[in-house]
């Protein structure tokens, strides 16, 4: 089967599909009262089969994750418990209630209560309850949970597509490959797996035909993914596994060199991350800056959306953990692929053109200061700098800076101690912002190019989508004159641009942003090895030169050729 290779090496493993998102409709219709006994037993088969994995959760979680087990074993009380279990029964037996209507009406009975209460802590318990009611209703269907943290070692997760918050808790002792039947070059499920350092291919439709537990190898550069494969083929893989290690150990003896091209031309290798705890690997793979911290993990996957103080937390430890290199927080980028529930945002036809990002932002004050708070307070701990995603016109950027501004000053005034002047910067990743370079330039510390949006709002191609994926491509002469565009506005500016999309992590990419004179080039860690590596190998007038003919090209597979050519004789 072939899909696109989206993060770089060969994993061999055997296949878990991840069933995490479907729930079918609940059926209401009333029962035969002939049913009514197996309508029970399925009930507790299913809570039986959810006793025993909440059981298998705890026991894996409590060394590691003390606090989750508890969660957990909470769950397995509730599931014991006669005032949860009689009510089900009764709904089944006296009002023909199929067996997942009766757990739908008893679970939604007791959020409700759990809501209604006066008191933070029984509130979020109602979490809780939704939790049980999946897992009863999943293992109802035939299609269990799958539990991240309870993988076999060597697995390579299957998915429909995988979402930020999906995998928020994806262990990489266990889970060494991704691959999805969705998704496109610069899905989540990419720019995860690359984050990770593990291989990935996404958007292969087959993928349907592979089983639970078979043996199957996937290729990160070519998108291939092998079932059952021979030995020969195997073994094959092995000797790929191999080079690559051989590959990384070369790349590492590099990290700690200047980041500069033979003729000595310097610029930034930056990271970008997602979480706090990332920040000594990034280091150690030679990270300079964190070019984009993408905030907005910080919302997902729960409830509320984060305090300030919790905010506060997490961006210190960032800060700490880069002892003294810059950070750039990226303000919440939610929308598009990132939706959240609390904020309680109507479903659209288009998100990736809809309310998202800074746009929400603007209209949700307490939201929006409540980061600025947080961020401005964490530049008294080190060099911060800002960044607003999204940004489409100048009167948007107005309004973001006044913001920022006045929360700075509402911060003097309460005596809290922040920079005196952090840094404002916006990405460059639609194109009405590109063609206004120049005009917006004038109003910023800095631009970071976002070429994962830039292209798809460039080429109107779904950056998720596998059917567009010739299309969306970084060497589209249009993209590329874009890019060109900033960069030179950047310059005349004397502002630094960066790049903090996918194309600064692909040695082609890289190579004509370099060429483009590209000040910093921020990307999953994993890549900063080896495009540190391609860059001193680079002659920078050279590439210079490359890019001067590539902008003349007519197809995005000249340019690839071109582009290709130089890289191989190097
Ligand atoms: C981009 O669009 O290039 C980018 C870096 O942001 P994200 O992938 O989070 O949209
Ligand atoms: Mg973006």
């Amino acid at each position: 089967m072939t899909g696109v290779g989206v993060s770089k090496g060969v994993a061999l493993g055997q296949a878990q599909w991840m069933r995490l998102t479907v729930l079918l409709p609940i059926d209401n219709t009333p029962i035969n009262p002939s049913e009514i006994s197996t309508e029970k037993s399925k009930f507790e088969d299913a809570r039986q089969a959810a006793l025993k994995q909440i059981r298998a959760l705890v026991t894996s979680l409590r060394m590691k994750l003390p606090k989750e087990a508890e969660i957990f074993q909470a769950h397995a009380l509730i599931l014991e418990d006669e005032e949860f279990v009689t009510p089900v029964i009764q709904l089944i037996e006296q009002q023909c209630l199929p067996a997942g209507a009766a757990i739908y009406s008893i679970t939604q009975t007791l959020k409700d209560t759990f809501l209604a209460m006066d008191n933070e802590y029984f509130q979020a318990r109602a979490q809780d309850i939704v939790d049980i009611e999946r897992r009863l209703i999943l293992n109802l269907q035939g299609t269990p949970p799958v539990d991240l943290q309870l993988l076999e070692p060597g697995t390579i997760l299957l998915a429909e597509e995988l979402t930020p918050s999906e995998t928020a808790g994806l262990n990489t002792e266990k889970v060494i490959g991704l691959a999805t039947r969705l998704g496109g070059k610069t899905s989540h499920t990419a720019i995860l797996a690359k984050a990770l350092g593990i291989p990935a291919v996404v958007g292969c439709s087959e993928l349907e035909q592979i089983q639970d537990g078979d043996q199957i190898i996937i290729n990160g550069d070519t998108g291939e993914i092998l079932v059952n494969p021979s030995s020969v083929e195997r073994q094959s893989a092995l000797n790929a596994q191999k080079l690559q290690q051989e590959r990384e150990i070369r790349f590492a003896a590099e990290v700690k060199l200047p980041t500069e091209t033979l003729d000595r031309h310097q610029l930034t290798l930056a990271a970008n991350l997602s979480h706090p705890g990332m920040t000594a690997e990034a280091i150690k793979a030679g990270a300079e800056e964190v070019g984009l911290f993408r905030t907005e993990f910080l919302y997902l996957g729960r409830d509320s959306a984060p305090s300030e103080e919790e905010q506060f937390q997490v961006y210190k430890t960032v800060v700490e953990g880069m002892a003294g290199r810059p950070v750039i927080f990226r303000t919440m980028d939610i929308g598009g692929d990132k939706q959240v529930p609390y904020l309680g945002l109507a479903e659209e036809d288009n998100p990736f053109l809809g309310y998202r990002a800074l746009r929400i932002c603007l209209q949700e004050p307490e939201l929006f200061s409540a980061q600025i708070r947080a961020i401005l307070r964490t530049s008294a701990f080190g060099p911060v700098k800002i960044m607003f995603p999204m940004v489409a016109t100048l009167d948007e950027l107005d309004k973001a800076t006044a913001i920022v501004k006045c929360i700075g000053k509402e911060l003097a005034c309460e005596g809290i101690p922040s920079a005196s002047a952090v840094p404002l910067g916006i990405m460059i990743e639609i194109p009405s912002a590109a063609l206004r370079a120049a005009e917006f330039a004038a109003e910023v510390d800095f631009f970071s190019i976002g070429t994962n949006d830039l292209i798809q709002y460039t080429l109107a191609a779904d950056r998720l989508n596998p059917k567009l994926s010739s299309l969306y491509q970084a060497c589209d002469p249009a993209v590329l004159r874009l890019i060109a565009g900033v960069i030179e506005a950047g310059r005349k500016r004397g502002i630094p641009v960066g790049v903090c999309g996918e194309m600064a992590s692909q040695p082609l990419g890289a190579l004509l942003l370099l060429g483009m004179g590209i000040n910093e080039l921020s990307m999953s860690i994993g890549s900063l090895p080896e495009i540190k590596s391609l860059i001193r190998r680079t002659v920078y007038s050279e590439a210079a030169r490359l890019v001067q003919s590539a902008l003349r090209m007519r197809t995005t597979q000249e340019v690839q050729m071109h582009i290709q050519e130089y890289l191989n004789g190097h």
